[in-house]
């Protein structure tokens, strides 16, 4: 138990951040090849369950949470700013048509 308390954090950062560099490889690869970025989402998306890491809502927003579709901003979703007084972002996927609204907190 005491071993895993120090193993584990270490082994969660690299997994954090090998999460974070292919959902960034897939958002720039979303335009010039699809299907290569879709694998880059899907790999990071197994990396979140099988480390049982909860991906950041910065990485989570780039998947739709109704088709689970990984959609990069302005490719494949539209990503909007909300005008009412409470400042929101709404994200609409192109694939399935499903928009959800983030409301940003300040
Ligand atoms: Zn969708």
């Amino acid at each position: 138990m005491a071993l895993e308390i120090i193993v584990k954090p270490a082994v969660r950062k690299l997994a954090m951040e090998r999460m974070q560099i292919l959902i960034q490889n897939a958002i720039s690869n979303a335009r010039i090849d699809p299907e290569l970025s879709q694998r880059q989402a899907l790999l990071a998306r197994r990396i979140s369950t099988r480390h049982k890491i909860r991906m950041p809502y910065e990485l989570r927003m780039n998947f739709c949470k109704k088709c689970k579709s990984f959609i990069a901003p302005g490719v494949n979703s539209r990503i909007r700013l909300g005008r009412a007084s409470v400042k929101s972002i709404r994200i609409s996927c192109y694939l399935c048509g499903h928009t959800y609204r983030k409301i940003i907190s300040q």
